[in-house]
């Protein structure tokens, strides 16, 4: 491309509206173009990014198998109904309506139009297993749209769907899709990490799914990891040990003590002058399933938090919140003071797998300004379950080795998630086994953030000056420029245009005559993997042009008839 003839604009000022850098970058370097909130136009640049991410997706896609379609992105809500999303997507959701007032939404997902292509078309176990997938556009209103492509409304995602007669089968193709999105984050450049991530209570025990992080700064998602044995969790799902402490073993008996005003486990702790991990805080949430409510008390070591999730999993609930200030009176249980000694029996009372079941800890005596010391589960509680509720902290045990794990900052790029029979049982799809008896097949589905992988690879490869990309998705190879005012030196850096155009080397080919100054701030601010620039004074004094490569900055001169020889070698620095 000749720069002359191309569309292209750069910025120096950082936009204000931008916080993260890739958001800056992209900006700033012109990939992208800012229309409305969560709304971005990709330009020249930043589409030829977005081509290559999609290139490589669809050729390790197509090595495992799959086979590309293009659903339609507005869908109708008919299918939508049948699964119950048309209502539990909430305002994510962009809802329109056609002339004749049929509704429709843009796809934020397509789960629905899949299956509904899947159950009209397969009729027997021998089409299967079979997986589809798109590259296409989805629309998700998000809340907060931010940081440019990472969060933004309209997107491009990959995303595909496997159907299988069985499980195993479903194992199988899960386990060739994860290898595949490695295959695919290695050639895209990527550090990243696939983590156990929450499946939610859509299959018994919590569906099977990982997601690729990208490690980095910016990130919105919490990993657990450890640097052993490589355990890595999203906070959300990770199951950590307490690093052990100090416990009171003491036997004696229940007794109520007085703490004036203090209602937090931190201040009773203060004020009794004991470590905070050997007090128990007490929490009440009403679980709703259905039209029904059940109340429940959680019991946790007083440093620790209440993973919502995992509560939520565990008690299959529909929605799960906080119980209201009338539910506490109706319990007779008193805010900032709340245990579970004598609590009424429809209060049901969960602890967290971490508290030592024999040994005493402080925990509130439900009446104001009192908690009670000595108490120890296994001797003044009947009824109760133990199970994992708690936050994940860093620093705290691997589950699996047993060292010390610690929190990072991941951006997800991909996920890969078995459905099992969720969308296949609400569309009422049925295949027939070898056996001629109809099943309900068993779907996985895969994602990947197209557009979200570009700004994870910049937030991972940048400088100062700019963009440093990896030459697999960099938007063309080599930067050529020139600087000269003689015809005949031009003339070389034409030639050297021609030549590698004829080699098929993607070249972008700096012929604005801007001057140096910016010619080498955009070169750098692009972060091209090669730039190649023939200099009248260098070039007429020794025949040799500079080759900087953009991530050491090392700078060479060459001959320009082995530049050739030397762009073949380097193309992937
Ligand atoms: P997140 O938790 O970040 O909101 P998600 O889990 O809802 O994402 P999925 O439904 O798993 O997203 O979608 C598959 C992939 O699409 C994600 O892994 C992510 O890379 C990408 N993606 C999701 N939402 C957005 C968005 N608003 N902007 C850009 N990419 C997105
Ligand atoms: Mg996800």
């Amino acid at each position: 491309m000749r720069l002359s003839k191309g569309f292209w604009q750069t910025y120096k000022e950082i936009p204000s509206e931008a916080e993260i850098i890739s958001h800056q970058l992209m900006l700033r370097a012109g990939l992208i173009f800012k229309s409305a909130s969560g709304l971005y136009e990709q330009l020249p640049m930043g589409l030829r990014v977005v081509k290559k991410v999609e290139q490589v997706i669809r050729e390790e896609l197509d090595k495992a198998n799959c086979n590309e379609i293009l659903m339609t992105v507005a869908t109708p809500s008919e299918y939508w109904k049948e699964t119950g999303r048309w209502d539990s997507m909430g305002p994510l959701m962009l809802k329109i309506q056609d002339r004749a007032g049929r509704e429709l939404c843009f796809s934020p997902t397509n789960e629905e139009s899949v299956t509904n292509i899947f159950r009209k078309t397969v009729k027997s176990y021998k089409q299967m297993p079979v997986t589809l997938y798109q590259i296409n556009t989805k629309f998700r209103d998000e809340i907060r749209p931010r940081f440019g492509l990472m969060r933004c409304r309209e997107f491009i995602m990959k995303d595909a769907y496997s159907f299988h007669v069985d499980k195993k089968c479903l194992d199988e193709v899960y386990q060739q899709l994860y290898t595949a999105y490695e295959n695919i984050f290695n050639r895209l450049g990527l550090e990243y990490i696939a983590v156990e991530a929450d499946g939610g209570a859509m299959a018994a025990g919590g569906a099977k799914t990982h997601e690729f992080q990208v490690i980095a700064n910016s990130g919105e998602d919490k990993i657990i990891y450890c640097v052993d044995c490589k355990y890595a969790a999203n906070l959300e799902k990770a199951h950590t040990i307490r690093v052990k402490l100090p416990l009171n073993n003491s036997k004696d008996a229940l007794k109520t003590v007085d703490t004036p005003n203090k209602a937090s486990c931190s201040d009773v702790a203060e004020y009794l002058k004991l470590p905070i991990h050997q007090t128990l805080k007490s929490l009440v949430y009403t679980s709703i399933f259905g039209e029904k409510e059940e109340h429940y008390l959680i019991l946790l070591v007083g440093d620790d938090e209440l993973n919502e999730i995992k509560l939520k999993n565990f008690l299959n609930s529909d929605h799960l919140k906080q119980s209201s200030e009338a539910v506490l009176n109706d319990f007779g249980l008193v805010k900032g003071y709340i245990g579970p000694v004598n609590v009424k029996s429809d209060l049901k009372i969960l602890i967290d797998s971490e508290i030592d079941l024999n040994a005493a800890y402080i925990t509130g005596a439900q009446e104001k300004d009192k908690h009670l010391a000595n108490f120890i589960v296994s001797r003044d509680l009947k009824n109760f379950k133990q199970v994992d509720l708690r936050i994940s902290k860093e620093g705290d045990n691997c589950s699996k080795c047993g060292k010390n794990v610690v929190l990072k900052k991941g951006i997800e790029v991909g996920h890969v998630f078995q459905l099992g029979d969720k969308y296949t049982k609400a569309m009422k799809v049925t295949v027939l086994d070898p056996q001629g008896k109809a099943i309900t097949p068993l779907m996985g589905c895969y994602g990947i953030g197209v557009t979200r992988v570009v700004a994870a690879a910049i937030e991972q490869h940048f400088d100062e000056n700019g963009i440093i990309w990896p030459a697999a998705i960099a938007p063309y190879q080599v930067y050529l420029g020139y600087i000269a005012k003689t015809p005949e030196v031009k003339k070389i850096a034409n030639d050297l245009y021609n030549d590698l155009l004829k080699k098929n080397i993607e070249v972008l080919f700096d012929d604005r005559e801007l001057g140096p100054g910016f010619m080498f701030k955009d070169a750098d601010l692009l972060g091209l993997p090669l730039c190649v620039m023939v200099g009248e004074r260098e070039f007429l004094k020794t025949g040799m042009i500079e080759v900087k490569i953009r991530k050491t900055g090392e700078k060479i001169f060459i001959k320009p008839e082995e530049l050739m020889d030397y762009i073949s070698k380097n193309i992937n620095v």
